[in-house]
């Protein structure tokens, strides 16, 4: 008889022989916080989470209940990888709003505009290939970009975003042989930020990723929520009016923060070669996004609910924002430089006198506060003193209670 005992001579960790990336994987920073988020009475300006008071809970019912009636068979069925084709043609009329354009053919949904990039980078990063990211930056395209196994070069940024100047420069002492692949952005009312990159800049953007041959990501969860301020056009858009600019340029939406991140509806708009790929990737990564989902999200946007949706969230952030600043200027008016954003959910903030953000955090916890400490924005070196603030999930009662306990955790700091 033989014996079936497995001999494992180290602990079980050595033993499963994990890829690389995951041997010792860092797990999302923002994401660890959320054990304190339930806490009861804790009020978070942590999370880049949609207000849940000001979901449309009675439109996105009546978008189920009409997908739902009009076509079951469609909701319950496998679909097509690239997207349902009534979703696409829907979603390409949004992108016509935004001054972009394109046809139904030219979008993949995704699960997420999240999956998007994962699928991406997935058709364009082996270990060790070049990436470009603005910083600070989102933590999860950070992510992403370590577990593809990248080697990540971040650009330099100032209140207006990316500085373009900085990036020529860099990209002129580039050694050919190794160009980088890609450079990673959200160019409106970034996150962490809230920075958005005026129109001279990200024509020379479309023009530097043109002449170096570099895909430019845009990511764009957040642009429709402005309160303040001159719109400027999505990158995909400018992109236009640069010869070959098109071809090298990748933009990523999201249902997610203007309707619900339930849904799990993003998109991607790509050039065909890339698109192709994509779709090959996302076959193997879910088949298809829940048709429930997609077909929930076309009679939504079909039914014209999400103009009236917007007007609303926007206004409710706009007040937001402005309650949070306001507090914070009467509370701490000496503690933190906050930035000034024309929308999105976030403000970037700075500590003086020395203070370090993670310190200030568990002094916050304490007194059921909380935020974003900035070095999970950050790939390496990180501004100890940086920190973000999200306002979309406090009403203006709990912004001005917030920045009370944040302004008792500093002065204890
Ligand atoms: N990009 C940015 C900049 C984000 O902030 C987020 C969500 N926090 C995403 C992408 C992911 O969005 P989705 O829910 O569409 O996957």
């Amino acid at each position: 008889m033989t014996s079936c005992t497995t001999v494992r001579p180290e602990g079980p960790e050595e033993a499963y022989a994990f890829a690389a990336p995951f041997r010792a994987p860092q797990g999302s920073p923002i994401r660890e916080l959320f054990k304190y988020v339930g806490r009861p009475g804790m009020i978070s300006f942590a999370g880049g989470y949609p207000s849940k008071d000001l979901f449309d809970r009675e439109g996105l019912a009546r978008a189920l209940d009409a997908a739902y009636r009009s076509d079951p068979i469609a909701c319950l069925q496998y679909g097509d990888t690239a997207g349902s084709p009534l979703l696409r043609r829907s979603l390409a009329r949004l992108m016509a709003a935004r001054e972009v354009n394109c046809s139904a053919d030219d979008i993949v949904v995704t699960t997420g505009s999240q999956q998007g990039f994962d699928l991406l980078l997935r058709t364009l990063i082996a270990p060790g290939d070049t990436a470009l990211i603005e910083e600070p930056a989102y933590p999860a395209a950070i992510q992403a970009l370590r577990l593809a196994g990248a080697n990540i070069v971040t650009v330099r940024t100032d209140g207006d975003g990316i500085d373009v100047d900085a990036l020529a420069a860099q990209l002129d002492a580039w050694p050919q042989a190794c160009r980088p692949k890609l450079l990673y952005t959200v160019p409106t009312f970034a996150n962490p930020t809230g920075a958005t990159l005026p129109r001279a800049r990200r024509e020379a953007l479309v023009r530097l990723a043109t002449q170096h041959r570099i895909v430019l990501i845009e990511d764009d969860p957040y642009g429709e929520l402005r309160f303040a301020g001159t719109p400027v056009p999505p990158i995909l858009a400018l992109a236009d009016a640069c010869p070959g600019g098109r071809d090298w340029v990748v933009y990523f939406g999201s249902l997610s923060k203007i309707v619900a991140p339930g849904l799990r509806i993003g998109w991607a708009i790509a050039p065909a070669p890339i698109a192709r790929r994509m779709i090959v990737a996302k076959q193997t990564s879910d088949l298809c996004t829940s048709p429930l989902s997609q077909e929930t999200a076309r009679h939504y946007l079909d039914s014209a609910s999400l103009e009236s949706h917007l007007r609303s969230i926007v206004g409710a952030y706009r007040s937001r924002c402005e309650a949070m600043l306001k507090a914070l200027t009467h509370f701490a008016p000496n503690e933190v430089i906050c930035s000034a954003p024309q929308g999105g959910m976030f403000v970037w903030a700075r500590l003086t006198g020395g203070r370090d953000a993670a310190d200030v955090l568990k002094r916050a916890i304490e007194r059921n506060v909380m935020f974003v400490p900035g070095h999970a924005f950050y790939v390496r070196e990180a501004d100890a003193s940086s920190l973000r603030l999200s306002f979309a999930a406090p009403n203006e009662a709990e912004a001005f209670e917030g920045a009370r306990r944040l302004a008792s955790a500093l002065s204890q700091t």
